[in-house]
């Protein structure tokens, strides 16, 4: 006579399963790849709507902004600097100008 549990548990599976895969979307455009994304994963899982928030504070790694098109990759220390610098602030390198589309 508990048929009231049995949706509650569905219920928090859906919402568990949409935070895992909203906090993976959310990671994956931050730049995770691979087995960061699964951890990620987990966290939406278990912390559903926590976790979502802990990957919305998370800073975007380099490599996803340089996807996005607003870094490039330093060629003497290979560190992501913005994609307009003439100088590069890790290793103090003088970069080409930003390519001309
Ligand atoms: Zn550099």
């Amino acid at each position: 006579m508990n048929d009231y549990s049995g949706a509650y548990v569905l219920f928090a599976i859906i919402v568990s399963i949409s935070c895992a895969s909203g906090a993976v979307i959310i990671a994956e455009k931050k730049g995770y790849k691979g087995a960061a994304l699964a951890g990620w994963c987990f966290v939406g899982l278990f912390f559903n709507l926590l976790g979502i928030i802990i990957v919305l504070i998370i800073p975007t790694k380099a490599e996803g902004y340089v996807l996005q098109g607003k870094m490039k990759v330093c060629p003497f220390c290979k560190e992501a600097v913005q994609v307009d610098a003439i100088l590069c602030k890790h290793c103090g390198s003088k970069l080409e100008a930003a390519e001309t589309k």
